[in-house]
């Protein structure tokens, strides 16, 4: 029996926001129905991301919409609040949020009570101070950035095709990826293949008219699929002449032009900054207790350490992973953790406020799955490795099986079913960004600045 009425507050809508607060709902069924459990989420957007599906949004197979689960729909039991924690005072049981309403009414931040708080905020880009890397970097961690690069690429494209200046063209068709974890390869690899099909349809654009450089600082790529997938994928990458830099750093971005510790120098109009993840700043506004790294510090049971009634998980908690062979291992910050920890959290919650024992998070990290474009892949998956053909479908049933919702399933296959029958979208709306232009030209305003308006991307 839960006591009076339990107060859950789950701050951060993406996996371990969405997952914890669908397994509460249906785990505290009758005790909400009640009124003696409620459940807020707080998510700066209406939906959570299935971040795996970002480079395929970015390569055109996939829209944006569905790469998104709308959280209204699915936590039908839960209050969904538009906002940001901006800080909390967990000895104190509160949490101090902004929304929408609060920046337009400027009243400031507003105080939420809880009883039981999990806190799930994830993690943003490890930037490094990289000079020029503020102006000109561009992350892979949105659905927004996700659909922004492509354009930006196809916008690239445009630009080289008619320039007169060699200048301006080669910046425009030099990509530069910093980073070569599964976001920074597969982003990259998603990217070039659908750039290299585009270029069919550009009457003076070669594919070896590009230039696509993988800056990675360490000795290897792609560690999630091992050593030996790893150096596959170095191979497979050159043989598309992708320009791979390994034991490299992006010295610089300045100017618009990319500098490797290596000495090359690329001037380019793109450098996406895929170097790594760190946990979310907001975690640091709060009485909880960090880890050296930043990340919270938890218990198995994906409670916070030493303090009663916070639970977190995912990206920004520290959980000692119990099935590693050297102590003091924590879980790797993966969405195969994350959707997993969410479970046991829900479930934990629960037993929590039935005065039930708690269970132990458990779970041995058993490989990945990487897409490097259209029918290429590499996989290394319950010790079975696969390359190729078969390792992009096995990519692509592991995460048609794991999107959220028969709903996005359903819209998911149906369009890689489509663009199997027909050809690739090779189509930029970065238009879209700037919806008002047009009006405001006819109206006799001047209209937004635009990237594309300035061809050497000076400003
Ligand atoms: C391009 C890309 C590809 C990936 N591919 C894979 C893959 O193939 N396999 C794999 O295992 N993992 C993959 N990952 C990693 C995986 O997506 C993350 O590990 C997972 O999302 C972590 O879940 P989380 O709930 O901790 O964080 P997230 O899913 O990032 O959710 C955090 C949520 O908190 C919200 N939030 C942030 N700040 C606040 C605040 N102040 N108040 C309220 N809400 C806040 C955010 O908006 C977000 O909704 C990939 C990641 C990326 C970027």
């Amino acid at each position: 029996m839960v006591k009076e009425r339990a107060r859950i507050l789950v701050v951060g809508g993406g996996y371990v926001g969405m997952y914890t607060a669908l397994r509460l709902q249906r785990k505290l069924k009758k005790e909400l129905s009640r009124g003696e459990a409620e459940i807020t989420v707080v998510s700066p957007d209406p939906y959570m991301t299935y971040q795996p599906f970002l480079p395929e949004a970015a390569a055109g197979s996939i829209s944006p919409r569905h790469v998104v689960v709308p959280l209204r729909r699915v936590l039908d039991r839960c209050r969904v609040v538009i906002g940001e924690a901006t800080a909390i005072d967990h000895a104190k049981r509160t949490a101090s949020l902004t929304t929408l309403a609060t920046e337009e009414e400027g009243t400031g931040s507003e105080q939420l009570v809880y009883d039981e708080l999990v806190l799930a905020p994830g993690s943003v880009s490890r930037t490094l101070p990289v000079p020029g890397l503020a102006e000109h970097g561009i992350g892979f961690k949105t659905v927004e950035e996700a659909i922004g690069l492509r354009n930006h690429v196809i916008e690239q494209m445009d630009i080289a095709s008619s320039t007169r200046d060699p200048a301006v063209r080669d910046a425009a068709l030099t990509f530069v990826f910093v980073g070569g974890g599964y976001a920074g390869v597969e982003a990259l690899a998603e990217l070039e293949d659908m750039a290299r099909y585009t270029a069919r349809y550009y009457h003076n654009i070669r594919p070896e008219d590009m230039k696509w450089i993988l800056v990675e600082a360490s000795d290897r790529i792609l560690p999630e699929v091992g050593e030996e997938m790893g150096r596959y994928t170095v191979t497979q990458l050159r043989r598309r002449n992708i320009d791979l830099r390994l034991n490299t750093r992006l010295e610089s971005c300045a100017d618009r032009v990319a500098v490797l510790s290596d000495g090359a120098r690329f001037p380019t109009r793109t450098v996406v900054w895929t170097a790594g993840v760190k946990p979310h700043p907001i975690l640091a506004a709060t009485d909880l207790p960090l880890t050296g790294r930043g990340r919270l510090k938890c218990t198995a049971e994906l409670a916070v350490d030493g303090a009663p009634h916070a639970w977190a998980a995912g990206d920004a908690a520290a959980v000692p992973d119990v099935t590693a062979e050297e102590p003091g291992r924590e879980c790797a910050p993966n969405a195969q953790h994350a959707v997993r920890q969410a479970k046991v959290l829900g479930d934990n919650i629960a037993h929590t406020l039935r005065g039930e024992p708690l269970q132990t998070y458990s779970h041995a990290y058993v490989g990945s799955v990487a897409s490097l474009g259209l029918h290429k892949g590499v996989a290394h998956v319950y010790g079975r490795r696969l390359k190729g053909y078969p390792a992009w479908f096995m990519h692509r049933v592991y995460h048609l099986s794991r999107v959220p919702t028969f709903n996005r399933k359903a819209r998911v296959l149906a369009e890689w079913t489509l663009s199997g029958l027909f050809k690739r979208e090779i189509v930029s709306l970065g238009s879209l960004e700037h919806p008002r232009a047009e009006f405001e030209l006819a109206a006799g305003g001047k209209p937004p600045h635009h990237p594309t308006d300035d061809p050497k991307g000076s400003s």
